[in-house]
């Protein structure tokens, strides 16, 4: 078929108009006739199995059944009445209800004759019920049976309200399939067909949307699935070869004086196995003659940092300069302390720019970044400014990467003739499954083990009733000589009153903690940033023992002798929220503690959350749960990867089908990276029209 066929706008289908196509376009995004194609069912209605009521299950599931009705009764509740029908078979009784048309209903159904009613069933007490049933006369149904599975396709309430049934929609499609034939061309090559048992792309477009039977409808969804995930592995790997083939990068080619020099007097603790694996990954990497462009994947408190440090010290090494950039002033700066005393007497120049360098002393840094004499810079988003150029800018380290854009980090690629190293550091961990499909074209390296030592944080989830309890063991810690973080949310919706919860709250731990033998900070979000710094600075030198704060303090900050954290309306947060709230204390070598308030009133995701949160420490771990509460729509760089806009594979669910089509995707690349061989060709052509139609979205550079 001419591929360009599927181009042609919708309002060129017999059956949709003007004001279809409108509809269509603003509801579900459908411009095309290859985009209605694509629109796929949901879920089906599966009409080929009766169930008997006796087999029942309280699983919210659409079932068909096969009975009679033998009594109609109105029953009075608070508002208005419902209609309710017993239905028996020769296994049970049940219950149809109707909360409308009851007139209709009494009039024309009848008593003890066979039907056949489909719909949802719900459990409640001992008796299940079936809300607003289809329903059809026994005869009725076997005269009409058609297709076996119905297709129910994404609605939304204005398409239904405008007359763009579920109905419409399967019409449409069908008048698609006679107006193309069915001809569908082939996208993927005859052994992967063969090799792993697919069925054709025809095949498989017409069983998704007119399924034989559930065994094709699953060939259908697999093949499916599998072409979608491939054609995006192959886009991912395709970007990594263009990066590792084409840009050139900066061959850091010796391990010099002031790495080993650090390495053998200064460290200041043994590295650990992850740490020394990393640190090895990476140069590797920069030594090649290839632009490094590496996420760095360890839990809060895994020490990134000096990995960090010895990056830069490499760079240095090679007679490069590095930069490590902050997300807030306060990280740079503690960033800033940490390197120097790490360094301390070594001759290496460090510097620090930030929103709040003072013109002249921006000035001096300029001019010694230009000159080279300046080893290292330490900062904010003020690195990234215009003015902001070095003599040969050799690796940038990005630390805690999600509050940076994409486009701030290009940027830094543009600081140099040649792109330098890029180094990403986060604390989020991410799930291994959407790393894999997020990242695919980035290397990543994961540091999985924490130094030596550590104590486990113990983690309580208490309600607020026992707020008093909580109280004294604060108390206990303080006088211990330990401080504590109390943190409120803030979401924007709610500000207002948030706001006022965290200003009652503070209010009431005053008056638990009084002066002058308590000091308490309070940092949120609607306070001057000089403000927000000094009262954090007070924490941070231990003038404070409390501090009251919103999620503001989330990111890095490091106060290794808090050692509670108490997080207030805890059944609020996310659990990478939550995870990384806990990582502020538990960096020092005492046992800390962290402590979930929550009201009584859970749902039940929440309770899963706060149960994951007492049962382990692992930020991996978290994240897979975390990904499998909310789907990977809500979890980090997903909105910038194009995964949300798969139109059949869940990355969540099909991971088994990801591994695989990332594995066939290798596989070709290895032996034709440029798809020329002839079995190949059929791949190349709808992989350059995907591409041109974008499709497949720019991922991460
Ligand atoms: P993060 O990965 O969260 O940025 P940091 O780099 O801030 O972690 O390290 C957390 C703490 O652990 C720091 O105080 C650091 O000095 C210490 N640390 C890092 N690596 C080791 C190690 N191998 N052995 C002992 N302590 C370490
Ligand atoms: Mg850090």
């Amino acid at each position: 078929m001419n591929p360009n066929f599927l181009q042609t706008p919708l309002v060129y289908l017999k059956g949709v108009g003007p004001n279809r196509a409108e509809t269509l376009k603003v509801e579900l995004g459908l411009e095309t006739f290859g985009d209605l194609l694509q629109l796929y069912p949901n879920r089906y209605l599966d009409k080929t199995q009766y169930y008997k009521i006796g087999q029942l299950k309280d699983s919210g599931a659409d079932v068909q059944i096969l009975g009679k009705i033998v009594h109609l009764k109105t029953v009075e509740q608070k508002r208005g009445k419902r209609l309710v029908a017993s239905f028996v078979d020769d296994t049970g009784q049940m219950d149809l209800v109707w909360f409308r048309s009851h007139k209709w209903i009494r009039e024309n159904i009848k008593l003890n004759e066979p039907y056949v009613v489909f719909g949802r069933v719900n459990k409640y007490g001992s008796i299940f019920s079936m809300p607003h049933p289809e329903m059809e006369l026994l005869k009725v149904h076997q005269a009409g049976l058609k297709i076996s599975m119905q297709p129910i396709y994404p609605s939304t309430e204005k398409l239904s309200n405008s007359g763009i049934t579920n109905k419409v929609i399967s019409k449409l499609i069908q008048q698609l399939f006679i107006e193309t034939k069915a001809d569908f061309d082939e996208t993927l090559s005859q052994s992967l067909l063969e090799e792993l048992k697919l069925i054709s792309r025809a095949d498989a477009l017409l069983n998704i949307h007119f399924p034989k039977s559930q065994e094709l409808l699953a060939r259908a969804q697999f093949r499916l699935k599998f072409e979608e995930l491939f054609f995006v592995q192959m886009q991912l790997l395709n970007k990594k070869a263009i990066r590792k083939h084409k840009i050139k990068g900066l061959p850091f080619d010796q391990v010099g004086e002031k790495f080993n020099f650090f390495f053998t007097n200064h460290l200041p603790f043994e590295l650990t196995n992850a740490q020394k694996r990393v640190i090895k990954e990476i140069r590797n990497d920069m030594g090649s003659s290839a632009q490094m462009n590496r996420l760095l994947q360890g839990d809060v408190g895994s020490g990134k940092t000096i990995v960090a440090l010895m990056c830069m010290l490499l760079a240095i090494d090679n007679d490069y300069q590095a930069c490590l950039m902050a997300p807030t002033e306060i990280l740079a700066n503690q960033h800033y302390n940490g390197l120097k005393e790490l360094l301390a007497d070594m001759d290496i120049t460090v510097a620090i720019l930030t929103g709040s360098v003072k013109k002249s002393a921006r000035r001096t840094i300029h001019e010694q970044l230009e000159s080279g004499e300046l080893n290292i810079l330490v900062g904010t988003h003020a690195v990234l400014e215009d003015k902001v150029q070095f003599k040969n800018l050799g690796l940038a380290v990005i630390d805690e990467q999600h509050r940076f854009g994409v486009a701030q980090r290009s940027k830094l690629w543009r600081k140099n003739s040649l792109p330098p190293h890029i180094l990403v550091m986060t604390a989020t961990p991410i799930p291994r499954t959407l790393a894999m499909s997020l990242y695919g074209d980035l290397d990543i390296s994961v540091i999985d083990e924490l130094p030596p030592g550590r104590k486990a944080i113990k983690t309580v989830h208490r309600y607020d009733a026992n707020r008093l309890k909580v109280f004294r063991f604060i108390k206990d810690e303080i006088k211990k000589g330990r401080q504590v973080y109390v943190v409120y949310p803030l979401i924007q919706e709610s500000e207002a009153m948030d706001y006022k919860d965290l200003m009652d709250g503070y209010e009431s731990i005053a008056r638990e903690f009084p002066l002058p033998d308590f000091q308490i900070s309070i940092v949120h979000g609607q306070m001057k940033p000089q403000d927000k710094d000094y009262e954090m600075e007070r924490f941070v030198k231990g003038e404070t023992q409390i501090m009251v704060a919103t999620t503001v303090i989330e990111v890095g900050v490091n106060v290794p002798n808090a050692s509670v954290m108490i997080i207030e309306s805890a059944e609020r947060f996310g659990l990478s929220q939550l995870h990384q709230l806990r990582g502020r204390v538990g960096r020092g070598a005492e046992q800390s503690f962290c402590i979930l308030m929550t009201s009584h009133k859970l749902s039940s995701d929440a309770k899963t959350r706060l149960e994951t949160m007492v049962r382990t420490n692992d930020g991996f771990d978290i994240a897979e749960v975390d990904l499998k509460l909310r789907g990977p729509g809500d979890l980090l760089g997903t909105q910038q990867s194009g995964l949300l806009n798969l139109k059949i594979a869940d990355i969540v669910k099909d991971n088994q089908i990801l591994k695989s089509a990332r594995y066939y995707a290798m596989q070709l690349l290895k032996v034709d990276p440029k798809l020329e061989k002839n079995e190949h060709l059929v791949i190349r052509k709808a992989y350059a029209t995907l591409v041109k139609d974008k499709v497949i979205w720019g991922y991460i550079s």
